[in-house]
């Protein structure tokens, strides 16, 4: 360290070129620099040519001498940076020259000086010149004997000291990485050792673990999973129905509990399963069969019949006026008469026959093994235990029964359509009035249709299958359209258009003629008003039937629609029929005054038909009867039909009630009814029922015709 911090150490050549021959070098150049300052103090022209010539070679002396110390500062610099070695043999010469040229300079001129007798400061400057350049060269020779390895201290130092304990070190740090080695395989070797002691122990961990487990599964099957396997099988089983195998027979408590639940279980499943059962397959009134069970039975007894080749017979029956009773003596009533005509009818039958009831007041009854005489027999046994008076909660009931019979297998081969068949023939009955009727299979056509009425009816309500036509009626004495009658019409998704005639009753039985209704009205009111907005002002009529005006709800409903489109009410006219007049004449009384206070007209329908004299129509808010088409159609065919219309013309007249004559289908009746002053036509002579877009054509055309005086008055 203190040779590299100390610079003569480092450098030996320095203390010579820096000691001795720098200060040689300013000596010389201040000494030649005094020699010409001195010359050149005195102006040029005094100078002598001997002066000019030293001041020329003092000048030439102090070039040179610069250029000798920059080629030995070029030297230096080599040397001292070890560069370039090759050139230093060339620089020496250089050097040499250059000094020889200096000395043979300083050697003339103080030869010139002296012999010239120059100024004193001249003369000394010059010897002193020679003499430093001599000293100079001396200390030059100096630099130059030092050896090639001595320019630099450091060297020998590093050579002889510090790299021997350089590779002492790395000796020992070979040595050490050495042992490092060794000691590291040993460790190696002994972990090796222990990481295999660990894996025995492990394995033989395992190895126990792995037994355990084992037996215990063996344990954990033989005493749960294979019982409780079990038990879930019979379970299952139990659930689907079949036969419960045996439950195991295992020691342990759990399991023991649970085949004991489960046993309990099963027992209590099986007695609500029996109870549900019933529930399913029983009529809760009368504890009869239900629809459901008959089936069943129905299917069974059928498959028996065939392979034994029997009949039998299925008989259908219902009550006659049973809904009236429901409605007039409540449904305790209602109840209490079904309960009697189930119990009148397990009565008379055999235990073997089945009675179910399918519902409301329809019952069924199955006959096994027996033929069509005896099974009409049973029938007429049937129908006269069910027609004797009932007493029911001090009201004595007598009640008319309709059977329909269909024998297995002329009128079916299966149950559903053997008991559609007997619904037919029953329904048959009804309309009859017969009491019994035996299925005919020439009336199938016809009945099928009101079959698929029952079941759809229902359904084409909620899916608006109903659209309305309208028929128009004329006034005989202008001739100009006044009026339409609304007249429904049922678009069956299968059977296609199905005309009133033959779904009316049965909604009104089934008491969907209310919601009907009230569609009707809602519609008709709201085309009505449309043709009013076109300029048509035209009466409505609406047929209603026998529940409607039963309902006292039907006034304020009907109230309600006409403020809800704001339709006049004495443009509106309600059509009911005589009979809806007689089943219940105070009530209908009553919801007709409502209606005529209202400032809504009541048309009597179908008037001629009934019974009612015109005396009592007196004193109901009747504005106008309609004659019964049937009197009408045929009025030339049959003479006393032309006098049944002329005088009911004439008796309405007497009453002050307008009339209408509907089923005008010729030119005839209408010249005729002309002649008695009847007041409206109506019949496919003036129109066909037309649905609303036709029916607008229509009395555009007609208010034209009129215009043309083309019309049919
Ligand atoms: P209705 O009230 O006596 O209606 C007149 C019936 O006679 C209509 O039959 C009509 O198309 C038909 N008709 C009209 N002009 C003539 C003719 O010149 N000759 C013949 N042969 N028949 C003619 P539709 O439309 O089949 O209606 C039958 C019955 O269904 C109606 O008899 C009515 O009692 C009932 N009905 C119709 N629409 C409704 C309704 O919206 N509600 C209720 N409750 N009953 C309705
Ligand atoms: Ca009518
Ligand atoms: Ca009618």
């Amino acid at each position: 360290m203190t040779v590299r911090q100390t610079a003569n150490l480092m450098y030996p050549a320095m203390r010579i070129a820096n000691g001795e021959m720098l200060e040689v070098n300013q000596q010389f150049l201040f000494e030649t620099d005094n020699a010409i300052r001195v010359l050149e103090e005195k102006t040029q022209a005094r100078l002598s040519s001997q002066e000019r010539s030293m001041l020329r070679l003092l000048i030439d002396a102090h070039d040179k001498w610069q250029g000798l110390i920059s080629a030995y500062r070029l030297y230096l610099i080599n040397r001292l940076g070890s560069l370039h070695e090759d050139v230093l043999p060339t620089q020496i010469n250089d050097i040499d020259i250059l000094f020889n040229r200096v000395s043979d300079n300083t050697r003339e001129l103080s030869r010139l000086a002296r012999r010239h007798n120059l100024d004193l400061e001249v003369v000394v400057a010059t010897e002193q010149m020679h003499l430093l350049s001599g000293q100079w060269y001396g200390g030059f020779k100096e630099v130059l004997r030092i050896n090639t390895g001595n320019w630099r201290g450091d060297i020998p130092l590093m050579t002889d000291k510090i790299h021997p304990l350089f590779v002492q070190l790395y000796q020992r740090l070979d040595q050490l990485d050495d042992a490092l080695k060794q000691s590291a395989d040993v460790d190696l070797a002994k972990q090796t050792q222990i990481g295999g002691t660990i894996m025995q122990s492990l394995w033989g961990v395992a190895l126990f673990v792995f037994c355990v487990a084992i037996v215990s599964l063996i344990v954990l099957e033989y005493n749960f999973i294979r019982p409780i396997a079990s038990v879930a099988r019979s379970l299952k089983d139990e659930a689907q129905g079949k036969l419960v195998e045996q439950l195991p027979d295992v020691q342990t408590t759990e399991i023991r509990d649970l085949t004991d639940a489960f046993r309990e279980m099963r027992q209590q499943v099986h007695s609500r399963q029996m109870a549900l059962e019933h529930i399913a397959m029983h009529d809760s009134l009368t504890s009869l069969p239900n629809r459901i069970l008959l089936m069943d039975r129905l299917n069974q007894a059928i498959n028996n019949a065939r392979k034994r080749q029997r009949t039998l017979a299925l008989v259908m029956l219902d009550l006659d006026r049973f809904k009236e009773i429901n409605d007039t003596l409540g449904h305790q009533t209602g109840d209490a008469l079904l309960q009697q005509v189930g119990a009148r009818l397990r009565e008379v039958l055999r235990d073997s026959d089945t009675v179910a009831r399918l519902g409301g007041d329809e019952f069924a009854v199955l006959l096994t093994s027996i033929n069509e005489t005896n099974a009409m027999r049973i029938a007429g046994t049937i129908l006269e235990a069910l027609e004797k008076v009932y007493e029911v909660y001090e009201h004595s009931l007598y009640v008319g029964v309709s059977l329909g019979v269909a024998i297995f297998p002329q009128h079916g081969e299966t149950a559903e359509i053997l008991l559609q068949h007997a619904d037919v023939a029953m329904y048959v009955a009804k309309r009859s009035n017969n009491g019994i009727t035996l299925y005919d299979t020439r009336r199938d056509q016809h009945s099928v249709s009101q079959l698929s009425v029952l079941s759809d009816l229902r359904e084409a309500v909620e899916n608006q299958e109903f659209y309305l036509e309208y028929q128009p009626e004329l006034s005989m004495s202008t001739g100009a359209i006044i009026g339409v009658e609304a007249l429904l019409r049922w678009r069956h998704p299968v059977h296609g258009i199905v005309m009133p005639d033959d779904f009316i009753s049965t909604a009104e039985q089934t008491g969907l003629i209310k919601r009907i209704s009230q569609w009707v009205l809602d519609k008709a009111i709201q085309d009505c008003v449309r043709l009013h907005t076109l300029g048509h002002k035209i009466s409505l009529s609406v047929n209603l039937s026998v529940w409607d005006i039963q309902e006292t709800s039907l006034a304020n409903a009907i109230r309600n629609k006409l403020e809800q489109y704001a339709f006049p009410a004495d443009y509106l006219m309600l059509e009911i029929t005589e009979r809806v007049m007689m089943a219940e004449p105070e009530r209908a009384r009553q919801v007709l005054k409502e209606l005529d206070k209202m400032g809504i007209k009541i048309v009597i329908d179908d008037f001629g038909t009934g019974f009612s004299s015109l005396v009592y129509l007196k004193n109901l808010p009747v504005n106008m009867l309609k004659v019964d088409k049937s009197f009408v159609m045929d009025m030339f065919k049959d003479e006393s039909n032309a006098t049944i219309v002329h005088s009911i013309v004439e008796l309405a007249h007497n009453l002050g009630l307008q009339v209408i004559a509907e089923g005008v289908e010729n030119d005839q009746t209408w010249i005729w009814l002309k002649k008695w002053h009847c007041d409206i036509a109506q019949g496919y002579y003036i129109s066909h029922p037309l649905t609303l877009s036709d029916l607008e054509h229509y009395l555009i055309s007609s208010v034209k015709e009129r215009l043309l005086g083309k019309s049919v008055t």
